[in-house]
């Protein structure tokens, strides 16, 4: 029965390789995927109207008969419009269509169409490039059921060579031959709890909506049918989820923390300053978890800024000092000498060793260090992701902390428990989530948000400018330099124009350093640069041995550098908002007075001038980070499949949020219900991971 559904599209008739090329490209292999893509909207061409009524200015659809067509040439070479006069009882109107001359051998003289289309006066009414469908009126009675008109149609994506006319009758067909009975993986009980169609209602009714159904409930995608299929997809996703916390739920870790006054007062010991409150809440949410018998699996996050580092520096201590060894793992080999740096000096006056190894640790070196960690003499090991590859071996690893790279969190979870560990893992972000999307992307973590900042914080000045204000831009810059602060100029760098913009980086370092500032030292930092030269300029720059670092986004996860207090954004207008905010991190990490210059160039959208001009009005980061989901949607918010999303065919995570939430809930209730339906737990088990795009690590 599923087989059906399982057909690969290029087997239908009318599709054939080519086509199937072209749906497979946006993601369309077989008929259940082409019947789990909703339309891009649906157009009313239900109501047929009379001829005579028809006014100026309006979408009609209306039926009947042609009285007379021709090709005709215009004065533009082999530019020819094909015109047809159609008449029903009550009138007649003529219909023109540029430039699609094929159409003299499909709109022949008194043939029975449906047209749909605008009404425009020039100066007699005509209508202009109309859908067209011709009605053959040979056939029987049921087969006279219009496809393309004169009911509510769907229109599709385009893909390719496939238009979405062909798509629709493609649709069309598929459903007609829908067996009648389809396996439906929806729990009945909930299905008659939220009084939704069966799956093959759903189906049919989601494509060819019965006529009276509401074209505005069906382009919000609210009608009964579109929702139990957005809530089915949610609900298998909600489970899947569930299943794997569940998973983890039963895992128990060898050793579980224990807190006392002794470790209390050994955290006084090593702390600098007083935690924010936020910091504070952070700590005892982490702690607690730690506490617990299963592993903890808890994503901290907190805006550039904001102070995680010492946060999982205490729950580190927690660890350490019950006997326990823990990894800081970073992106990159510089961050992760910039905390070591950074982690030793705290814990200078502990008991506690901290080291460093990643990937350029070598030689005997290595071996030492490596023989150590196995040995439980180093306690806390920060590095990158080598930390816990190969042959890196721990006495009694306790906890697992991954800064900046909540991407990757779940597959360095998975190779810890490849290799027989279950530590504690703290994953930390400066990406804020908004709210919307927290319980998708991390339905399996617990969550702890930072939103306030370390007192002293001024927050950054940030200014929008057109290019043709370059030169007080330099004198800003200018500014900055005399009083002995450093200046990041950034580009972007986007893969379509890689070449264009790196050429672009390149020549204003050139020029910034030989013409406008020959006084100061001017560096480049790019992507395309190997790791060490990277590595190179970044140390210099932090050691205030460059002055001006022009860069493409490399820095956007970059190290900390509180002298820099001026940011220069070149095409601003290129970057997305949590980019940019992500960006503009990097400078006001001190008490002094830092400022951000938004750089754009035209043609700038009215879209893109308004987020440059929110990111200049507010600094919180949760706060763009809603907006930016707002102008962009889920998928783009992220940038990349890597994000944590899942891949979601019918449901839109921001449209359809509160289906999510109901999803939730179902889930767990069905999960209550005692035995799920074996052969569906099984089928998600298998493919829940593939399904939805994500990793797997129940
Ligand atoms: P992020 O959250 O971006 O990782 P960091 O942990 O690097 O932020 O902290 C940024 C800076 O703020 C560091 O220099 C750190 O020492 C300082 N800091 C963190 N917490 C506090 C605090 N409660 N009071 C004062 N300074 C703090
Ligand atoms: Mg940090």
């Amino acid at each position: 029965m599923t087989d059906y559904l399982q057909t690969p599209l290029q087997y239908l008739k009318g599709v054939g390789p080519k086509r199937a090329a072209d749906l497979q490209r946006i993601g369309l292999s077989t008929i259940e995927d082409l019947l789990y893509r909703f339309p891009l909207r649906y157009e009313d061409r239900g109501h047929l109207q009379p001829i005579a009524t028809l006014k100026a200015g309006q979408q009609v659809a209306i039926s009947g008969r042609i009285q007379s067509a021709h090709l005709r040439t215009t004065r533009r070479p082999g530019f020819k419009i094909f015109e047809a006069l159609v008449g029903d009882d009550s009138g007649s109107i003529r219909a023109v269509w540029m430039n699609q001359s094929f159409l003299q051998d499909v709109l022949r003289r008194d043939a029975q169409v449906v047209l749909f289309g605008p009404v425009e006066a020039r100066p007699g009414l005509q209508l202009m490039n109309p859908d067209y469908e011709v009605i053959d009126s040979l056939d029987g009675d049921e087969d006279t059921a219009t496809i393309h008109t004169g009911r509510i149609v769907p229109v599709y994506e385009k893909a390719g060579s496939m238009t979405p006319k062909m798509q629709r009758r493609l649709v069309y067909e598929v459903l007609s031959k829908l067996p009648d009975v389809i396996a439906d993986p929806f729990p009945e009980d909930a299905r008659g709890r939220l009084d939704l169609p069966p799956r093959r209602t759903a189906l049919v009714e989601a494509h060819f909506p019965t006529a009276g159904a509401s074209t505005e409930l069906l382009n919000q995608f609210r009608t009964p049918a579109q929702v139990r299929l957005i809530f089915e997809e949610f609900f298998l996703f909600q489970l899947g989820l569930l299943m794997r916390r569940r998973a983890a739920a039963r895992e128990a870790k060898p050793t579980v923390v224990k807190i006392d006054d002794r470790i209390r007062e050994s955290a006084r010991q090593i702390l600098p300053f007083r935690l924010t409150e936020g910091q504070r809440t952070a700590l005892k949410e982490i702690v607690d978890d730690m506490q617990q018998p299963v592993p903890m699996n808890r994503l901290l996050q907190g805006d550039v800024g904001a102070g995680k580092t010492i946060v999982a520096l205490l729950a580190a201590l927690v660890a350490m000092e019950n006997g326990l060894q823990v990894a800081f793992m970073a992106p990159t080999e510089i961050l992760a000498e910039q905390h070591y740096l950074n982690l030793r000096k705290l814990l200078e006056r502990s008991r506690f060793h901290v080291e460093l190894l990643t990937g350029t640790t070598a030689g005997p070196k290595r071996r030492d260090l490596l023989a150590r960690l196995a040995a439980g003499d180093i306690h806390l090991a920060v590095g990158t992701h080598a930390l816990v590859q190969g042959t890196v071996h721990f006495k009694s690893l306790g906890l697992a902390i991954i800064d900046e790279q909540h991407r990757f969190g779940v597959v360095q979870r998975a190779t810890l428990r490849a290799k027989g560990m279950m530590p504690d893992v703290l994953v930390m972000t400066a990406t804020p989530i908004p709210r919307t999307l927290a319980l998708t992307v991390y339905g399996d973590l617990d969550v702890s948000v930072m939103r306030d900042m370390p007192p002293g914080r001024r927050p950054v000045l940030t200014q929008v400018k057109t290019e043709s204000r370059r030169e007080d831009v330099y004198k800003l810059i200018r500014e900055h330099l005399e009083r002995g602060k450093q200046v990041y100029v950034v580009y972007p760098l986007i893969e379509d124009s890689e070449k264009v913009d790196l050429k672009a980086a390149v020549a204003m370092a050139d020029h910034l350093g030989q013409d406008v500032f020959p006084a100061y030292r001017v560096a480049l930092l790019h992507g395309r640069m190997k790791q060490d030269a990277k590595d190179r300029v970044m140390r210099a720059f932090a050691a205030n041995e460059i002055n001006v670092l022009v860069s493409t986004t490399v820095i956007e996860v970059g190290i900390d550098v509180p002298n820099a207090s001026l940011m220069v954004i070149e095409h601003a207008e290129r970057f997305g908002l949590s980019q940019l905010h992500q960006l503009r991190g990097r400078v006001g990490r001190d008490s002094y007075q830092s400022q951000c210059v938004l750089l754009y160039q035209y043609p700038i959208s009215k879209d893109g001038k308004a987020r440059l001009t929110a990111l200049a009005e507010t600094t919180d980061g949760f706060d763009i980070a809603e907006r930016d989901l707002q102008i962009r949607g889920p998928g783009d918010f992220f940038g990349t499949r890597q994000s944590g999303l899942p891949l979601l065919r019918t449901g839109d995570l921001v449209r359809d949020h509160p289906l999510m939430e109901r999803a939730r809930d179902e889930a767990a209730a069905f999960l209550q219900g005692g035995s799920p339906a074996g052969p569906m737990v099984a089928m998600l088990k298998e493919t829940w991971p593939v399904r939805f795009g994500l990793m797997d690590v129940g």
